[in-house]
């Protein structure tokens, strides 16, 4: 049977409570064990798919095609074990799926009500991952506990608990213990506080997570321990890091919280070191140089709109032992003023959605083509490189994606990017997303097989446009390489341009596979061609 680890949140948000389950995860698989991760969200959006990267940061894409929340993507990048569609559930999707069956007469006419219909019904779709036959499921409860919407998902998350067993379910909760610098002190009391609240819904949490930005004292130990009903080994301290996030799997297991949890599960399993991990910080902590590489976005002030593109940089710069240094810029910036790109020793142009700044990433890929500078398309940027190569190396100058001129009422007269349907001259419009793990193949010779190093590659989609296969031939002669197609939909994946150190782009997000004991090959090539530009 799964055993279930269920952490939850309280006193603020943005603790890093992804970051730390995703740690646990870690540890588990290091100690052998098979998990699952999911998160809960309490929100009422049914998924993330149109959510805003103001709001949400980017919508993580599982291999499956789910359009989920970001913290999949820390799971994934700290456990290396895919996630699914099965691993993010909102409590839009749990209302919605409620009251169709309510519609559909499922319920026989009974009153509907949140206990148990709705917290039986997030249960269930907990319990969905059973079927996969996981040691231990690690489940992540969003928001903080005490907020309205949580309320529902606690209570399920306490029925589960009584339901399985104490053997079976284990509940950590990560807090936060402010240092009062007018006071120079520690308080735990927020902490007190906010297990008395889980305590009022009839959780009792085993092991107690800190966030600090100071070290903790014995005192203040005894003092959480008491409070908080644990025994002192129980409350972890997880004190702000100095270098990098990825140290907080190694932060826990000084600190034995995997020992705590297989113990506590009655699971025998011998200790092992994190070496990778470890090697990867001694890496983080004394990198052999730095190089200077250039996102080209939209959203360049926000943090977490392209987290997983970030996350990949800094996994190329390790595997190189090299610290990423990762510039932002404002695409419609470099319209007027490509120069401003000289700074840098690769140029990114990630995906995105709609035109504005459209222009000024077609100005980038050209910027890179002409100046010979390292240059990665991720999916948008892929179609920016292909339009600026028609526009300015095969003499098309109305080359564009309908999907751009549609937004200004314009036809386009050369649409080298366009919906699938209107390659086939199909009238009727939208276009379906083509999200989830698609096949590529690799053709010899190139740079994206030579990054690979298999001819039958799968990387996740999520876009509706496409590369119009009427101008391949045109594209062909003048001297781009098509190095990756798609064998089931005869598509372009990938590009390609020789006489150029290394400018390559891909349909899919690559980005969402890596990990930073795992580098993906494309962004370690590509780091690694921008350390030799930069010597
Ligand atoms: N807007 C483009 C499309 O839909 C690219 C999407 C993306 O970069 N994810 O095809």
């Amino acid at each position: 049977m799964a055993k279930y680890l269920i952490v939850t949140g309280g006193v603020v948000s943005s603790l890093g409570k992804g970051i730390t389950a995703a740690s646990i995860g870690r540890l588990l698989i290091n100690r052998g064990l098979n998990i699952r991760m999911l998160k809960l969200d309490p929100y009422l959006n049914v998924d993330p798919g149109t959510m805003s990267p103001y709001q949400h940061g980017e919508v993580y894409v599982t291999d499956d095609g789910a359009e989920t929340d970001l913290d999949l993507g820390h799971y994934e990048r700290y456990t290396g074990q895919p996630t699914s569609q099965k691993s993010n559930i909102t409590a839009g999707r749990i209302y919605w799926d409620v009251l169709h069956k309510e519609r559909r007469g499922d319920y026989l006419g009974g009153t509907v009500q949140m206990i148990p219909h709705i917290s039986n019904e997030i249960k269930f779709k907990i319990r969905q991952l059973e079927a996969e036959n996981p040691d231990v499921i690690v489940i992540e409860l969003g928001g903080t506990v005490g907020d309205i919407e949580g309320l529902i998902f606690l209570e399920a998350l306490r029925q589960l608990g009584a339901e399985v067993g104490r053997d079976n379910s284990m509940y950590i909760h990560l807090t936060y213990v402010p240092y009062i610098r007018a006071a120079g002190e520690v308080k735990t009391k927020p902490t007190q506080q906010s297990v008395a609240k889980l305590r009022e819904i009839g959780i009792l949490p085993h092991v107690i997570v800190c966030r600090t930005e100071v070290d903790l004292t014995e005192e203040h130990i005894d003092k959480l321990a008491m409070f908080c009903n644990v025994p002192k080994e129980c409350v972890i301290v997880e004190k702000d890091v100095e270098t990098s996030i990825y140290e907080i799997p190694l932060v826990l297991a000084e600190q034995g919280v995997d020992e705590l949890i297989l113990n506590h599960f009655r699971i025998a399993r011998p200790t092992r070191p994190l070496k990778d991990w470890q090697k990867l910080i001694s890496i983080i902590k004394n990198p052999q140089g730095k190089v200077r590489i250039g996102v080209v976005g939209k959203y360049s002030e926000l943090q977490d709109a392209y987290k997983s593109i970030y996350e990949a940089l800094y996994h190329g710069g390790y595997a190189a032992e090299y610290e990423v240094e990762i510039v932002k810029f404002n695409a419609e910036e470099i319209e007027t003023n490509p120069e401003i790109l000289k700074t840098v020793a690769g140029i990114l142009i990630p995906g995105g959605f709609g035109s504005r700044g459209m222009e000024g990433k077609i100005r980038a890929a050209q910027y890179a083509r002409e100046n010979k500078i390292p240059f990665l398309g991720i999916c948008l940027g892929l179609q920016c490189a292909v339009i600026e190569f028609a526009r300015n190396v095969c003499g098309l100058a109305g080359a564009n994606s309908t999907e751009f001129d549609e937004e200004r009422g314009v036809k386009t007269e050369d649409p080298v990017v366009c919906l699938l349907e209107e390659q086939r001259a199909v009238t009727q419009k939208g276009g379906t997303m083509r999200l989830g793990a698609c096949p590529c193949v690799l053709e010899k010779g190139t740079k994206a097989l030579a990054a690979y190093g298999e001819k039958k590659i799968s990387e996740r989609h999520r876009h509706r446009y496409e590369v119009n296969n009427h101008y391949r031939e045109q594209l062909e002669k003048n001297g781009l390489i098509i190095s990756g197609i798609n064998p089931d939909i005869g598509v372009v994946e990938m590009i390609e341009l020789p006489d150029h150190p290394w400018y390559v782009a891909t349909q899919a997000h690559p980005e969402l596979k890596s990990q930073p004991v795992l580098p993906h090959p494309l962004f370690r090539d590509f780091v690694a061609a921008a350390i030799k530009n930069s010597l």
